[in-house]
Order: structure tokens, then C-alpha cells, then sequence
């Protein structure tokens, strides 16, 4: 997906502050965050949203998971609570169309989401 936002942080062809990067994932701050720990967790294989998931995609979410829950306790915010949220669609509010899951703390967030 040559014209994918995301695919092209992953190449390197857009800089991005790096958070975290395993062989499947990638890890990065939000440039607008929204809360003081808002960082976006991505599979390096581009996934439109969490709708064209496949049965072979369930280890890597499960990965994805995992990960958020590690950058969360290596953020201190494991403790005070957190948020994994991913956006589907144009109501659900995704902007960007390659799958990722938004890791949201360090406050206390409201619900429901507007
Ligand atoms: P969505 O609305 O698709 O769920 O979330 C897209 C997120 O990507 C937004 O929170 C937005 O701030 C973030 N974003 C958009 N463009 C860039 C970029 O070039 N770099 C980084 N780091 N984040 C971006
Ligand atoms: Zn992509």
C-alpha cells in the first residue's frame, strides 16, 4: 500500500517518534495526542480497519494487545488505568485507513466517547 500514511511511517519514508517495534508491529506518538500518553500501535502489514481482519490475522492482534499492555506498564499508566481504542469507519471516526489501535492514559477519560 504505497499511498497508506501508516505503511509509509513503517517504511521510514515518514519520520515518526518511535515508541516500541517488534517484527509485525510498530509502535509511535500520536502527532495530535489527545491525552498525555497517546500512542498508535500498528501491524507493519497493512490492514484497512479491524472489519478486514482475517482468521489468519489473530496472533498479530493478540500481539497488538499484548504490546499495548507492555508500552502501558513501561509508561506508568497500568497502574492509574488506560484506554485501547480502534476506530472503524467513518462514524466510528478513522481517519487513517490502515488498522491501529490508539493507547490512551495518564488522565482520567471520559465515557461515553463523544
Ligand atoms: P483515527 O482517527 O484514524 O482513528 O486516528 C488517526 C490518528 O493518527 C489520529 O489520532 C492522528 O492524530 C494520527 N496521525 C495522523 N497523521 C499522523 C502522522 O503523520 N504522524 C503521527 N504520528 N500521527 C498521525
Ligand atoms: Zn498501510
Amino acid at each position: 500500500m504505497n499511498e497508506c500514511l501508516f505503511c509509509k511511517i513503517v517504511a521510514g519514508k515518514i519520520p515518526s517518534d518511535k515508541v516500541a517495534q517488534t517484527d509485525t508491529l510498530f509502535a509511535f506518538n500520536d502527532i495530535d495526542p489527545k491525552a498525555p500518553v497517546h500512542i498508535l500501535i500498528i501491524p507493519k502489514k497493512h490492514i484497512e480497519s479491524a472489519l478486514e481482519l482475517g482468521r489468519e490475522d489473530r496472533e498479530l492482534m493478540g500481539d497488538m494487545l499484548l504490546l499495548a499492555n507492555e508500552i502501558a506498564k513501561e509508561k506508568g499508566i497500568d497502574k492509574t488505568g488506560f484506554r485501547i481504542v480502534t476506530n472503524i469507519g467513518a462514524d466510528g471516526g478513522q481517519a487513517v485507513f490502515h488498522i491501529h489501535f490508539h493507547l490512551l492514559g495518564g488522565r482520567s477519560l471520559g465515557w461515553p466517547p463523544g
